[in-house]
């Protein structure tokens, strides 16, 4: 390649490459601080960047800080909660929903409520019915299957989720189990007709008391006034019997409806228990020579409060029953002990054990219920009372029985209690 001969003299190249080199310094110059406020304007921009990055953390854990929060209420709270998605598919179920309805959250996260907790119901008792018509539910009732197929009755209420711009995201339905309720109404219902029958039975049970007295009296005239071997006597006993009867039953409904209204007094239990026991023998076991009462005291004296002539009620009851359940004769155990033994607080335990003809399974569900009997002549009236005078004293009745083998009654009650 040809160079171009340059016709300057050097010196004048010289000059201008001193101008150029100023140029230079001057546009590198220039450059530099540009770059300088470049680089401070990157600064700026970073630190910029970085608060907004603060801000942004910040108000992420403020949100994460509000979702923990609204979860834990959600878990906490006692109601069922679930959410469905547009498409019907289950989305929330908090723990209790779990215990509620008997599945885990994962096995109904994601499924299809109509296929896994709407089997059997009208869709009109369901979130998706508020998702596809917008009717919202509140506070109906509904009966539905559990992941054990038990039926429970529940209360449930829906609604709409949307989100802040007002889309639809799904729907929530809220609720609670209903059968404790249910089975509170059941027993008020059952406790109210008692009541008006109970009140029946005492204003009947009155009435009767006094004609009733009348023909035990001239029936006794009467057995006097018959030469001992007259054939009649069989006719008078008869009448006799009867009598004692109707007696018990009308004093079984007069201490079952009476109101107990309890005059505690201080007692040495173990007395209390002997003394009850003798009355028993000579007025119930005087004609039996084959039932005996054993006593296992462990100790002489066992003090506690209780109001004797209602509790007395009770022993004579239960031993009756005991009785009762022994024609070919046995035995029949007491035995009283208790907690904390030498101080005021802790409880004190009876129990009657007798080896009888113990009870099925029907007649143990229904031992309680007044006028449940099994026995002819009987009043049903007898554990009924023995439940409510030992309730009056904040104490529990237990009964364990097997058929063909025996009864145990335990008595459980508080050795002071507080009125
Ligand atoms: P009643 O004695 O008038 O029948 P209760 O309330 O005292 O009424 O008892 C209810 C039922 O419970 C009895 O009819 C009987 O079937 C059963 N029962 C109670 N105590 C015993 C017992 N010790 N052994 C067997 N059955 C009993
Ligand atoms: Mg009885």
């Amino acid at each position: 390649m040809k160079q171009k001969k340059s016709s300057k003299t050097p010196l004048e190249n010289l000059s201008d490459f001193a101008d150029s080199f100023t140029y230079f310094s001057k546009i590198t110059k220039k450059l530099q601080g540009a770059y300088k406020e470049l680089e401070k304007k990157f600064e700026d921009l970073n630190l910029k960047l970085e608060k907004t990055n603060n801000q942004l953390r910040q108000s992420l854990a403020e949100k994460d800080r509000i979702s923990n929060y609204l979860n834990n209420i959600l878990e906490s709270i006692n109601s069922g909660v679930l959410a469905v998605n547009k498409d019907g598919r289950i989305t929330l179920f908090n723990r209790s929903a779990e215990e509620i309805l008997g599945y885990r959250s994962f096995e109904v996260l994601g499924k299809d409520y109509l296929e896994i907790l709407g089997k059997g119901l009208k869709i009109e008792k369901t979130p998706i019915h508020t998702l596809k018509t917008k009717a919202l539910h509140l506070n109906e009732e509904k009966e539905v299957s559990t992941k054990s197929e038990k039926k429970i009755p529940l209360c449930f209420s829906t609604s709409l989720l949307t989100d802040a711009d007002g889309n639809l995201l799904g729907a929530v339905e809220t609720f609670f189990d209903l059968s404790r309720i249910k089975r509170l109404e059941d027993e008020i219902s059952r406790v109210k007709t008692l009541a008006a029958l109970g009140e029946m039975a005492a204003t009947v049970a009155h009435e009767v008391r006094n004609p009733l007295g009348g023909i035990s009296g001239f029936a006794a005239i009467l057995e006097k006034d018959l030469k001992p071997f007259d054939p009649r006597q069989k006719w008078v006993k008869k009448i006799i019997e009867g009598v004692e009867i109707l007696n018990r039953i009308v004093i079984d409904l007069l201490n079952y409806t009476k109101v107990v209204k309890l005059s505690p007094h201080k007692v040495n239990f173990i007395k209390f228990l002997e003394d009850t026991i003798n009355f028993f023998q000579m007025d119930n076991l005087s004609k039996r020579g084959d039932v005996f009462i054993i006593k296992n005291f462990k100790k002489k004296v066992l003090e506690c409060q209780i109001d004797p002539e209602q509790f007395r009620q009770v022993v004579l009851n239960l031993l009756r029953n005991s009785v009762q359940a022994l024609p070919d004769g046995g035995k029949i155990e007491v035995t009283a002990q208790s907690s904390f033994s030498n101080k005021p607080e802790g409880e004190v335990i009876l129990k009657i054990a007798d080896w009888g003809v113990g009870m099925d399974q029907k007649t143990i569900k229904n031992l309680f219920t007044p006028f449940f009997t099994t026995k002819e002549g009987g009043t049903g009236l007898g554990l009924a009372t023995v439940k409510k005078i030992v309730e009056a004293h904040r104490g529990k009745v237990q009964i364990k029985s097997e058929l063909g083998k025996g009864t145990n009654v335990k008595i459980s009650f508080p050795k002071a209690f507080v009125l």
